[in-house]
């Protein structure tokens, strides 16, 4: 059964544009970075078992979240 589910008006796909990607250095005095919520992941860059979700928006005001290992500071992921 196939629904006949109109999605031109509900793709609301916006690219993230923050220019940030994994593994870039989190610096996060560049960032108007504000604390959002921990993860219990390892690093894929180090040996630390957890990382740090932050809200990040640049100098544009584009708005993500990225989550940065504490101890390399290496972003892991970007996330919505
Ligand atoms: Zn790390």
């Amino acid at each position: 059964m196939s629904r006949n589910f109109s999605q031109s008006h509900l793709v609301h796909k916006e690219p993230l544009s923050i220019t940030i990607s994994v593994g870039d250095g989190f610096k996060s005095i560049v960032w108007k970075a504000e604390y959002d919520m921990d993860f219990d992941t390892e690093c894929l860059f180090c040996y630390s078992e957890r990382i740090t979700g932050y809200r990040v928006e640049d100098e544009s005001g584009v708005a993500g979240k990225v989550a940065v290992c504490p101890q390399c500071e290496k972003v892991n992921a970007i996330y919505t």
